[in-house]
């Protein structure tokens, strides 16, 4: 089950972007489904989780389409509601020839998700095997539902994005895993279903920030290496050693488990258990687009976490760079998505 909140994406490439006032001709004009929350809800339902979401959107086309998409995707939208109050959440983005762009992202209907929700969606949280939160709606609704779920003894997974740095404390305590990037749900899984409430800002800009350029893709280089968990600690990461401090620190703040992900470097997880934290280097891809690919290993990871909760987290994570790593192989973001028929075998 996930938490989150989703985000209708419109995309138009133009040779320019336009000063106020002006109209300018573009080249080309395309839409999409983002969200963090959406996308990691997304990877785990076509790993085969049983995923449902919790969010809000508005009772427009685009979100008629966004809760099709669920569908579409084998998504439970029982506790997606859909408001008159405001309009779904959109990013509307411009990118230019070189590269850069504009964007303007209206959080909508995402942002009225709140207390009154989470009640209603009681029933299905407590009975979920995991909850996984985002910051993408209002941290109070995410601080609650992973109260609510721990309290019920359901698995926690806290993804901090947007990161903030004045994280509240009781953020880390409620957190079972920590999972947090080079760069940032609420998911919740059920035993039958899982629940994913995406967020409003993380996705569309962190996709974007990159390069500036949807589809291109980025190195180990990457000069957004480390910022969730720079914001988060204050410690820079451009290493798996400084990853491993990371870790330390996170752990510190009271988190049951952390994983910081390292783009094509894999990731590193640390447990309080034995507070020795362990690489899991992944395989080198040519990667075309890695927009997405945090949200793509978290869908994963909350599956195994789901379907085989006896699994040694360093496993889970294993399988779940693997999954990313073909994700990054295919332009887009869902969309790159792998289904668990594209699959090997043995990662079941
Ligand atoms: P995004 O915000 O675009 O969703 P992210 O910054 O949250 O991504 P990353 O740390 O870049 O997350 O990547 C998440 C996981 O995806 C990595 O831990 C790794 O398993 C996989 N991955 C990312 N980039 C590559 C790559 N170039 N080659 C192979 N695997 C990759």
């Amino acid at each position: 089950m996930f938490f989150y909140v989703y985000v209708f994406v419109s995309i138009s490439q133009a040779p320019r972007l336009p000063k106020a006032g002006e109209t300018i001709h573009g080249h080309k004009f395309f839409i999409g489904f983002g969200g963090k929350g959406a996308n990691q809800c997304v990877q785990a339902a076509r790993m085969g989780a049983k995923a449902a979401m919790v969010c809000k959107v508005g009772r427009d086309v685009f979100g008629n389409d966004y809760i099709q998409n669920f569908k579409d995707n084998g998504i439970l939208t029982a506790h997606v509601q859909q408001t008159e109050k405001a309009a779904t959440g959109a990013a509307s983005i411009i990118v230019n020839d070189t590269g850069e762009n504009a964007i303007v992202i209206v959080a909508g209907a995402n942002l009225l998700l709140g207390q009154e929700d989470l009640l209603r969606a009681q029933s299905a949280i407590v009975k979920a095997k995991v909850l996984v939160c985002q910051l993408e709606i209002s941290p109070d609704a995410s601080l609650r539902a992973l109260k609510m779920a721990k309290e019920n003894q359901v698995k926690t997974v806290f993804n901090p994005a947007p990161a903030i740095s004045d994280l509240p404390s009781e953020f880390y305590q409620a957190s079972d895993l920590f999972c947090c990037n080079e760069s940032e749900d609420y998911e919740l899984i059920c035993p039958v279903s899982i629940l994913l409430i995406p967020s409003v800002h993380g996705p569309v800009l962190h996709w974007l920030s990159r390069d500036g350029c949807p589809g291109k893709s980025h190195n180990a280089e990457d000069p957004v290496m480390g910022l969730e968990a720079e914001l988060l600690t204050g410690l820079s990461v451009t290493s798996v050693e400084d990853a491993s401090q990371v870790c330390l620190k996170l752990l510190s703040k009271g988190c049951g488990s952390v994983i910081v992900t390292l783009g094509p470097q894999g990731c590193v997880v640390c447990q309080s258990t034995d507070k020795a934290p362990k690489h899991i280097p992944t395989t080198e891809v040519n990667a075309v687009d890695t927009t997405g690919a945090g949200d793509s290993f978290i869908g994963a990871l909350v599956f195994y976490m789901a379907q085989y909760p006896a699994m040694p987290l360093e496993e889970m994570a294993r399988r779940a760079n693997l999954v990313a790593a073909v994700s990054v192989q295919t332009i887009g973001t869902q969309t790159s998505f792998p289904f668990r028929n594209a699959l090997p075998a043995e990662l079941f």
